[in-house]
């Protein structure tokens, strides 16, 4: 019987791929992927059959991967990060159904290290309580559902990861997002803004919410927005995990 691997190669250095990933890659008769990823693991795989797709095809990209599993293949469908986060591994799941029972290869899908964690982690400690992840890519999803979850998390006073603020294409979004946020926090929350977490051309900055608009984003950056207890720590961006201010809280802290 087939196999599918769905696979998070993480950001992109390969020492944050996992052990896990690693050795799905190595039982790999073909690689499936955008060429970007695949073209990331293609030196530890000399040789081995690789399907390399354009940007956009994720669709044909997930089928390809299922149907070669279900001719009895072993195949490892490559995402970033992590292959459920705004990744390739609902769709796998989508067309993996589709398949008559028979002939459904078996499925692993392969965590792996997300952005919004490689950045965190570059920029300190700023998630250490609550946190919501929002895209704000309106391909997929409708602007006005990206409005009502900025406005909940912000109101919440979530910690928030913002992936896709920009594409080649899509410039206006962070901005009004962060018009958003600046009706429940303050301008000077801190915002930590990580380009390229772990690549070449990596950058990392923290500044103030009201001048998030003035920051150059892409498609490779992603950011992190402090909640009303988020400061600054050095060069570091820090939320603490209990809030000292309020002594019942404190004394319920439990270090871990
Ligand atoms: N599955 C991926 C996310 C895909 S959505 C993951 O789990 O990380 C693509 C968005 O992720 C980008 O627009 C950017 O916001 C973010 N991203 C992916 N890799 C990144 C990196 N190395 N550095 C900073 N942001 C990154």
């Amino acid at each position: 019987m087939g196999r599918l691997f769905v696979v998070g190669l993480g950001p992109g250095a390969p020492e944050l791929l996992t052990l896990e990933a690693r050795a799905a890659l190595e039982r790999a008769e073909v690689i499936v992927g955008y060429h970007a990823y695949v073209d990331q693991v293609r030196c530890w795989r000399p040789g081995v059959a690789i399907r390399a797709t354009p940007i956009g095809a994720e669709r044909e990209r997930a089928q390809e991967a299922v149907q070669l599993a279900a001719m009895g293949r072993t195949v490892a469908l490559v995402s970033s990060g992590d292959a459920g986060v705004y990744g390739m591994a609902g769709l796998a799941l989508e067309e993996w159904e589709r398949v008559p029972a028979a002939q459904r290869p078996a499925l692993t899908v392969v965590p792996g290290v997300t952005a919004l964690l490689a950045a965190a982690a570059l920029l300190g400690a700023p998630l250490g309580t609550d946190f919501a992840a929002i895209s704000l890519s309106d391909l997929l999803v409708p602007w006005p559902s990206i409005v009502r979850r900025l406005e909940a998390a912000a109101a919440a006073d979530f910690v928030l990861g913002l992936y896709n603020p920009a594409s080649a294409t899509r410039h206006w979004q962070l901005g009004a997002a962060v018009g958003i946020l600046l009706q429940h926090r303050s301008p000077d929350t801190p915002v930590g803004v990580v380009r390229a977490a772990y690549r070449d051309g990596q950058r990392t900055a923290i500044v103030a919410l009201g001048e998030v608009p003035a920051q150059p984003v892409d498609m490779l950056t992603i950011l992190i927005v402090g909640n009303s207890h988020t400061r600054r720590c050095h060069d570091w961006l820090l939320t603490p995990r209990g809030y000292r201010s309020r002594p019942d809280e404190a004394a319920s802290w439990v270090p871990g």
